[in-house]
């Protein structure tokens, strides 16, 4: 088993279809012990449920634009589990109608709550996770997209916010790898989950990588969840400030 007896955390299940989801489940099949979060009480019931697939994870609130919880959450990680070995930041957001017309009209608000949600977030939990990782170092895994490299249509604000995540990963890289802790960015393909469902014609984007990838088809969550796996286990253990792209070979394509 390729976590077994290690301890992780995963930021971000909203439901079933969740990348979150499904790498927290591939985690506990592979002999790891997990806290999950959830964004509010909305979700609270789904995550919940949802757990009870797992063996007991401990379950806690996290907004991570709230220093507050961030700092509560990894209190109680300490104190319940001891330590930590891997961390999983899934987590993103931008208003709708950021995601709708031009990115020249992004509005500074929409800007910034991209942003701070889905980046600067990863140095927040990066931050208290490594002092828990100290004892026997560790793996951050951010989860990213291509529209932080490239232009995706109707990306707009979240491809500039990938593209400062993808540079604080090599930061935190470069920091962190002294003390034994590695970073790195897993890129999925497109997969129909809660956020995405709220890019503007989506379902082209998945049509268009079907037709142009090296394999000729869309990735799925176990695939992603599978390479995760790698990034989180002593299996990439000489692999840091990487990103990995889990997309049928999309991203090599020049035409
Ligand atoms: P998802 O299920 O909707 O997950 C996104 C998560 O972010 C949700 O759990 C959401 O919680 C959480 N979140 C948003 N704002 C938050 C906040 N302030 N504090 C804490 N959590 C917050 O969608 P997903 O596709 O699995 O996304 C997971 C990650 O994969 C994201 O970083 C996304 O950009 C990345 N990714 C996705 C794809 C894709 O095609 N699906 C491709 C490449 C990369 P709420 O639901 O409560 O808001």
């Amino acid at each position: 088993m390729l976590l077994n007896g290690k301890k992780g955390i995963v930021f971000g299940i909203a439901n079933k279809r969740s990348l979150a989801w499904v790498i927290a489940r591939r985690a506990v099949e592979e002999g790891a012990t997990l806290a999950l979060t959830y964004q509010g009480e909305r979700i609270e019931e789904n995550v919940r449920e949802l757990a009870e697939s797992l063996n007991d994870p401990l379950i806690l609130p996290c907004d991570v634009t709230k220093n507050d919880e961030i700092e509560t959450v990894f209190a109680e990680v300490k104190e319940k589990m001891g330590g930590l070995d891997f961390a999983v930041h899934a987590v993103a957001f931008a208003r709708r109608e950021e995601l709708d017309g031009e990115f020249v009209n992004t509005s500074r608000e929409g800007y910034l709550i991209a942003q701070e949600v889905s980046a600067y977030s990863l140095t927040a939990i990066a931050k208290y996770a490594a002092p828990l990782m100290e004892a026997s170092g560790g793996s951050i895994l951010a989860l990213t997209y291509l529209g932080g490299e490239r232009v995706i249509p109707h990306y707009n604000v979240m491809g500039v916010a990938k593209a400062a995540l993808d540079m604080s990963v090599r930061y935190l890289a470069a920091d962190l790898g002294p003390r034994g802790i590695r970073v790195n960015a897993l890129s999925a393909g497109p997969i129909k989950t809660l956020s995405s469902a709220g890019i503007k014609g989506f379902s082209k984007i998945l049509e268009h990588m079907r037709e142009r990838a090296p394999l000729r088809r869309n990735v799925d969550q176990a695939e992603v969840a599978d390479a995760a796996l790698f990034l989180l286990s002593n299996m990439s253990r000489g692999v840091t400030g990487e990103t990995l792209h889990v997309d049928s070979g999309y991203h090599i394509m020049g035409m």
